[in-house]
């Protein structure tokens, strides 16, 4: 497993704001005190504007570098183009590790997953994921499957991609924003749409039918849009995921036994470490790690 991180996507904040430096840093700590586990680290790569220009319109590059918010909850920040590009190179270096025969897993921010071809929002700039994916394609893969399973629907990620052939995209969320992915679109667009404080087993069997809606589609790369904030804790939902939810989530994208990779998308409660670590044991194969608090089953 490779962590595709760097120290710059901690370069901006703002007062208030959920989406926070802390997210990484503290996730990165967590993760490089993990013991008997062999984690390799790198850095993202630099992404021309050819593999961004895939998914996005020039209109939305231009913008970027724009000096004005682009909505109430994505600021404009000096620099944010650059930095949304390198977290952008995240995505695409955790793709290389994977194209390498490991698997990698992109530690940036900000997220992608509410970018759509033609305006950021949403704490998101560029569609990391969607770009990524369609580099995938470009390197010979031909049936991506993408899982978003962040509390928010991947409404830029569906719009970039649906019915795009090549691609099938599952997404479990909550109702609310961005009020959007309350039905299956097109051909190939999974949307599981829950109610909020729904119950756990029910959140989870909404995962599972996403995952099997995948599986249909016998995908030769996985690609994981990562966000924790279906965790029970987590300021900006009312749904109730453990810790053990997210070690069983990646164990199961494990078993598909194809290559994977994944990025991180949202996730706003303390415990976002201890989330991810979760996640990462279960791709990795590895047992939730000792002295995680085991909620019972639902
Ligand atoms: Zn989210």
């Amino acid at each position: 497993m490779k962590i595709i991180t760097e120290s710059q996507c901690s370069g901006y904040s703002k007062p208030g704001h959920p989406e926070t430096p802390e997210r990484i840093s503290r996730s990165a700590e967590h993760l490089r005190v993990q013991p008997d586990w062999d984690l390799e680290w790198g850095s993202p790569t630099e992404v021309p504007d050819s593999i961004l220009l895939r998914a996005h319109d020039r209109s939305l590059l231009d913008r970027l570098s724009l000096q004005k918010d682009f909505d109430s909850d994505t600021a404009y920040f000096p620099g944010i183009d650059q930095i949304a590009r390198r977290s952008v190179g995240g995505a695409i270096a955790a793709l290389d590790a994977t194209c390498a025969g490991g698997s990698g897993f992109s530690l940036m921010r900000p997220p992608g997953h509410h970018a759509t071809r033609t305006a950021p929002m949403g704490f998101c700039y560029l569609n990391s994921m969607a770009i990524a994916a369609l580099e995938a394609q470009a390197r010979g893969f031909k049936r991506i499957a993408i899982l978003d399973f962040d509390v928010h629907h991947g409404n830029g990620t569906e719009d970039i991609l649906v019915d795009q052939p090549g691609f099938a995209f599952a997404s479990v969320h909550a109702t609310g924003y961005p009020f959007s992915g309350k039905e299956h679109r097109g051909a190939n667009c999974f949307n599981y749409c829950m109610p909020g404080n729904t119950r756990r087993e029910d959140y989870i069997a909404a995962l599972t039918r996403a995952i099997e809606d995948l599986r249909t589609f016998k995908p030769d790369l996985i690609a994981v849009s990562a966000g924790f904030d279906a965790y029970h804790g987590d300021p900006l939902s009312e749904q109730k995921l453990e810790i053990p939810d997210y070690h069983w989530l990646g164990d199961t994208i494990r078993q598909f036994q194809i290559p994977t990779f994944s990025i991180l998308e949202g996730g706003y409660s303390a415990m976002l470490p201890e989330l991810i670590t979760a996640y990462l044991h279960g791709l990795s194969g590895k047992p939730l790690a000792t002295g995680t608090q085991v909620p019972a089953q639902p």
